[in-house]
């Protein structure tokens, strides 16, 4: 049996914060909805005390934002650029088209087509999260995306440089300097000046993963990718105190309200990572938010093997779990629900927020259980056609068709197939 060291808020405590959460994400909605430019303007600059006349960067705004980042910042950005696009082409070739003879003379098939229209959030409240635009931007574009529209708040009163840069070197075709709820809700209703998308797609805060939440049915979303979580799975061959409390801190200091767990069949090793955890916390410049996040949900559990561990993680079902144990691919082999595996201690999850490839935008809140993370997959539609070759196929398929639609009472269902029969297969359907 498990015995956890540290628990975090209770679901109560959860649910009431969701709710108030719901509530102000409902109400900006309507107002968006109803009054649109002016609406977006006025919550702009309630939330984001910024104000302009038109909320799109110029040209000659983003090759400003573009020429006040150095050499090596633009190579490195293009650096992760890179890797993000090579492994979305990947992926990307991996879904082919299909068509296929299913039986003699009927052809069914599918292809796999681009949205028309995506907007891709690129959160900046607390930080410039700059990798956002290369995670969703690219991954839009390789799929085949012609108009993308991007939105980012303001970061100290201005366009952030570093992310309108990568949002341009990433392909966008629009890009807002406009944050929050009120950025997601004019790219997803639309404004009189911004046309609106077909899927929103992009990390947030709370209230952005709640209003792309709200939208969804009007336009298509990637998934719930609401505030970042973790969860280090280690036990003391792999991992010791230091490289757990690093791990757990650097995903904590997303915000006050990103869960930070330890799963480990050690209680050694939880107790020195827990006072790990003060030590680091003395000097992290980011300490003040990651230490509101370990102290409100932060959690410690000790497990009794690597089974229990899996069922445990898979109950979580973390945005990132980062397993640092024996064998680490006894959890990839196992585990069912996870945003993203970090397998190893040379890898973690910094590496896959910023460069190495792999999509940063991950289910949180448990959606892990039903999809995994932002991928070019996301911006396509699979859509499915058929043509039947032969007279005798028709006439074949038709008198299935006709007995199956006089099960269900559909009469006309059933006609649409006796008309065939009668035309392809020259006789008459009996029932
Ligand atoms: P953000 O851009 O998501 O949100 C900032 C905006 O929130 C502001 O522009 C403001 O308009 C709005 N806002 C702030 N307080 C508000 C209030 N009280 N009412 C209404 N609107 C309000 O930036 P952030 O806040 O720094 O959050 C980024 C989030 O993205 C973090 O929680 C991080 O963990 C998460 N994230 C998630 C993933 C993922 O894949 N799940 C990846 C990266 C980041």
């Amino acid at each position: 049996m498990a015995v956890y060291l540290k628990r975090g808020a209770t679901a109560e405590a959860k649910a009431d914060r969701d709710r108030s959460v719901r509530d102000t994400v409902e109400a900006i909605l309507a107002d968006i909805e109803a009054r649109g430019d002016e609406a977006v303007r006025e919550l702009s600059v309630k939330f984001d005390k910024w104000d302009r006349e038109s909320y799109r960067l110029s040209q000659s705004e983003i090759q400003d934002c573009i020429d006040q980042l150095s050499g090596q910042d633009l190579k490195d950005i293009e650096f992760a650029q890179t890797q993000v696009r090579n492994f979305a082409r990947i992926q990307r070739d991996s879904m082919k088209d299909v068509e296929v003879e299913t039986l003699p003379g009927i052809v069914l098939g599918h292809k796999n087509l681009p949205l028309n229209a995506a907007g891709c959030y690129v959160p900046g409240g607390k930080y410039p999260l700059l990798a956002s635009a290369h995670m969703s931007v690219i991954t839009a574009k390789v799929a085949g995306v012609p108009r993308v529209v991007t939105c980012a708040p303001p970061f100290n009163g201005k366009p952030a440089p570093a992310i309108v840069a990568a949002q341009a070197m990433a392909g966008a075709d629009e890009i807002y300097c406009l944050g929050g709820i009120q950025a997601v809700a004019a790219m997803g209703i639309g404004t009189q000046s911004i046309a609106p998308v077909d899927i929103l797609v992009g990390p947030g805060n709370a209230f952005v993963a709640e209003a792309k939440r709200q939208l969804f049915g009007r336009v298509g979303i990637d998934l719930f990718a609401g505030p970042t979580e973790t969860l280090v799975i280690a036990d003391e061959i792999g991992c010791d105190g230091e490289l757990a409390a690093t791990d757990l801190l650097g995903q904590a200091e997303h915000g006050p309200d990103s869960p930070a767990v330890l799963l480990t069949t050690s209680e050694k090793l939880a107790r020195e990572t827990m006072a790990e955890i003060e030590r680091l916390l003395q000097i992290l410049p980011t300490a003040e938010i990651a230490r509101k996040a370990w102290e409100t949900y932060g959690e410690v559990i000790v497990a009794e093997n690597d089974e229990e561990m899996v069922r445990i993680a898979d109950e979580i079902a973390s945005e990132h779990v980062q397993v640092m144990t024996r064998d680490p691919d006894y959890f990839l082999a196992n585990m069912t629900n996870y945003g993203a595996l970090f397998l190893g201690n040379r890898t973690n999850v910094s590496y896959g927020d910023k460069v190495i490839g792999t999509n940063h935008t991950l289910p949180t809140k448990k959606a892990a259980r039903y999809t995994g993370g932002l991928w070019v997959g996301k911006f396509l539609k699979t859509c499915t056609y058929q043509r039947v070759l032969t007279d005798e196929a028709s006439a074949m398929i038709g008198e299935y068709c006709s007995r199956l639609c006089a099960l269900e009472g559909f009469a006309g269902h059933g006609e649409q197939a006796n008309i065939r029969v009668r035309r392809y297969g020259h006789r008459d359907v009996p029932y």
